[in-house]
């Protein structure tokens, strides 16, 4: 799970962000809203961290464009961090889109419980993935196409399960390191292309996943 986290205090933001790595989760840290910004502008977060009082702006009009500006890329879930404890605010940041909040200041066992709450929800959220005659069930880990239930290995059904969140997108090898294979791995990219073509193989012609060329790969919805 990779988490984008947008602290401005000097010495809590390097804290968090080593803590959430020693929990095994792939983690940039953010300083400013501009700083922000240009990580949404080009990465898929799962989860977003953010703190309200930054420096160059406001943190709870960048949870607003999240839902309306189309160059960022909006994380599956939202967690704001925030020190404003006023019933108002907290009202005012889960209107505005955020999943949940965390009032400061918090332990970090409760900031890593609430991470793994969000994710379990995110995940369930979307149980059922189904992209022309393929279906993924990522509750049971199992997965089908057409009546043929796919043989997968862990990683492999987590490379299905993130090109058919994005089916019909260009998907990058680097993108694909970045979600499937977790923070503490050493992967390289020849891995990916491994992992791809077993995947391919298994589940057979007419094959789903194209290579778009200079690019990376695409699951085609039909
Ligand atoms: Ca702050």
């Amino acid at each position: 799970m990779r988490i984008l986290l947008v602290e401005d205090d000097r010495d809590l933001g390097p804290v968090l962000a080593l803590g959430l790595r020693n929990e095994a989760y792939a983690v940039d840290l953010a300083a400013t809203c501009a700083e922000a910004e240009e990580l949404l502008c080009a990465n898929d977060f799962d989860v977003a961290c953010l703190d309200l009082g930054l420096p160059d702006g406001d943190g709870m009009d960048l949870v607003r464009r999240l839902a309306t500006d189309p160059h960022l890329r909006r994380p599956r879930r939202v967690l704001v961090l925030t020190a404003r404890d006023a019933v108002d605010d907290r009202v005012a940041g889960l209107d505005a889109g955020a999943d949940d909040y965390l009032v400061k200041p918090f332990s970090f066992r409760e900031l890593a419980a609430r991470l793994r709450a969000l994710a379990r929800r995110a995940d369930e959220a979307d149980a059922l993935l189904e992209a022309g005659d393929l279906r993924l069930d990522t509750a049971t880990h199992r997965a089908w196409r057409g009546e043929r239930e796919l043989e997968l290995t862990a990683r492999e059904f987590s490379m299905l399960r993130y090109l058919m969140h994005r089916q019909g997108e260009a998907v990058s090898a680097e993108e694909l390191l970045e979600h499937v294979w977790d923070a503490q791995a050493d992967p390289f990219t020849a891995s990916v292309r491994v992992i791809l073509s077993r995947l391919r193989r298994k589940l057979g012609e007419p094959g789903p996943i194209a290579t778009v060329t200079g690019v990376g790969y695409r699951l085609e919805a039909s």
